[in-house]
């Protein structure tokens, strides 16, 4: 027979017939009871706990931090409260202990433990530390540990809008270093999708890539620059290119304000063009309704026409296009050129002279204006200051020369070095170093008077030496960044030198023609903003100085 286990809860059993076990004792049946009091209360106790721990568990899984956080509906102007976002380079002492909002990229973000997540924020070049902690029930603010996962899994890149309050607090890892905000609440403005690459990848300093060479367990990836521009938009962001880009804007708007200064007018003349203003070889032909256009490869002959138009001095910032297929570090199809033409009282250096003070005003005012974003970019693309003297060397062509044929200077192919040679790219560069050893350190320079044979047709020839013109090259770090020169303005003088170099004056008519009815003589030169920008900055490609260039194998994006 199988033992019949006895419940405890139940009072002691009847006494056994005659014959069966011996009755239980009085204290045995005392025990029992007892026992059995004891199995009751522990049951209850546990029917109990039961009860609590599910409340409990009700209790947390009620969120009530729920309308703190989340994704915000479609951005469509819904409404207009008037709120002001916080700017992170604003950020002040008088801000501690201020309730704020604002929106930010979210740049990272970092669990730490069970109830901290460290956030970083970013406004263009600015970071900042926010930090979100997981709050008690009672708390007036409430962040609740759904927040925390929310918090994580925002996707980097999103465009959050955050409250808080700023703190006084010592932080490292953000540009900004001596505040922080207590996140209260975070909602995704627009979520951002999968990454072409990390942004930390982008922007990773080049002290960072040396560090990783000589200790193995650091391993960074290099973002190459096809995939950048592949992805520009999301290079853009990085804090170099936000630096990079607000600089040229400041050039252009540096040369403007030093023009405008001297009576220049800004001009703005047409791309679109019935004929090739100065080499058909390098020019884009476009339909042209039923015919042909042509994109302007220069405004050179519109800037001269309205100095024909007496307009004295006058200057523009355009697009220049160039259908030539050079595949280099400083050749794109399409850039910026920064312009000018005037008129002059007697000589062509004094538009050298007004070109000289506008290019200084621009090295100066980078220098003074933009040392923060030269900081930053030469993080990532380290360059020696740029030396600008007080008085600009200025060398004759041939002088130049005879500097490199001294120094041991030869053409490409080993031969001698000719005394009217067009200088290969190499040679420029040499004389660029043999300049920066012989005038305290110049990186900014004026080459005057070239031969004729490879200057424009429209260049002045020099009285008294027809082998050479009126014309200059201007270089930075020993690479161009402007030709210039006097112009023709004698309509007669300009036919004979259109037909002594093979072309046909029937072609340039109009230029012609603007002549005819008187043109005071006048010089001026054209700059490429990029390699400005480029040359200043040491950035190596000129396609890191343009926001998206256009190359002979680059048309987008
Ligand atoms: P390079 O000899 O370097 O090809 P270039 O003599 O053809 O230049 P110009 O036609 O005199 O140049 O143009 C004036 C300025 O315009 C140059 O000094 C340079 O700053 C800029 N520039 C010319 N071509 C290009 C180009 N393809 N891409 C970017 N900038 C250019």
């Amino acid at each position: 027979m199988s033992e019949q286990p006895q419940n405890p809860a139940q009072p002691p059993a009847a006494a056994p017939a005659e014959g069966g076990p011996a009755a239980p004792s009085k204290s045995e049946i005392k025990k029992r009871a007892k026992e059995a009091e004891k199995a009751k209360k522990a049951a209850e106790r546990a029917a109990r706990e039961e009860e609590e721990r599910r409340k409990r568990e009700a209790a947390a899984s009620v969120d009530n931090a729920s309308q703190n956080y989340g994704k915000l509906p479609l951005h469509q102007s819904q409404e207009r409260l008037g709120r002001q976002y916080l700017q992170f380079d604003k950020i002040s002492d008088a801000d501690v202990g201020k309730q704020v909002v604002f929106r930010a990229r979210m740049h990272n973000t970092r669990a730490q433990g069970a109830k901290m997540v460290f956030l970083q924020f970013r406004q263009q070049t600015e970071t900042l530390q926010g930090v979100l902690v997981q709050s008690k029930d009672t708390d007036e603010h409430q962040v609740s540990k759904q927040m925390l996962k929310y918090a994580i899994t925002v996707p980097a890149e999103s465009i959050v809008i955050v409250e808080g309050v700023i703190k006084a607090a010592e932080v490292k890892s953000c540009t900004i270093q001596t505040y922080e905000v207590s996140v209260q609440k975070l909602y995704t403005a627009v979520e951002a999708q999968t990454l072409p690459f990390s942004m930390a990848d982008a922007s990773r300093d080049e002290a960072d890539f040396q560090k990783a060479e000589l200790d193995e367990n650091l391993q960074y990836s290099r973002v190459n620059l096809t995939t950048r521009l592949d992805h520009r938009v999301m290079d853009l962001r990085t804090p170099a290119n936000q630096a990079i880009f607000r600089m040229q804007s400041g050039i252009c708007q540096l040369f403007r304000d030093h023009l405008n200064g001297l009576g220049f007018v800004e001009i703005h003349t047409p791309k679109l063009q019935g004929a090739a203003t100065e080499s058909g070889a390098s020019v884009f032909k476009v339909k042209y309704f039923e015919g042909e256009a042509f994109l302007a490869q220069s405004p050179q002959l519109a800037k001269q026409m309205c100095i024909a138009a007496d307009m004295e001095r006058v200057y523009e910032i355009a697009p220049v296009f160039r259908a030539e297929n050079s595949n280099t570090h400083r050749h794109m199809t399409e850039f910026m050129g920064l312009d000018l033409e005037m008129a002059i009282t007697e000589h062509y250096h004094e538009a050298l002279e007004v070109i000289d003070s506008m290019l200084k005003a621009i090295f100066h005012g980078l220098k003074g204006k933009f040392g923060k974003e030269i900081e930053v970019i030469r993080r990532q693309f380290p360059s020696e200051d740029f030396v600008v003297l007080d008085k600009t060397p200025i060398i004759e062509f041939k002088e130049a020369v005879k500097m490199l044929q001294e120094a041991g200077a030869t053409e490409s192919d080993g031969s001698a070095l000719q005394d009217n040679a067009d200088l290969s790219t190499e040679n420029e560069k040499f004389l660029g170093k043999l300049v920066k050893e012989k005038y305290n350190g110049a990186d900014y320079y004026i080459v005057d008077k070239f031969p004729s044979d490879f200057r424009p047709f429209y260049s002045m020839p020099t009285p008294g030496n027809p082998a050479t013109v009126n014309s200059y090259d201007i270089y930075m770090r020993g690479e161009e960044i402007l030709s210039g020169a006097q112009r023709i303005h004698d309509p007669e003088f300009l036919t004979q030198r259109i037909k002594e170099l093979g072309m046909n004056p029937d072609e340039l008519k109009d230029y012609i023609d603007a002549f005819r009815l008187g043109c005071p003589p006048h010089a001026g030169g054209g700059i490429g903003l990029e390699r400005v920008l480029m040359f200043y900055l040491g950035l190596g490609n000129i396609r890191r100085a343009s926001l998206f260039p256009r190359d002979p194998k680059r048309l987008k994006p």
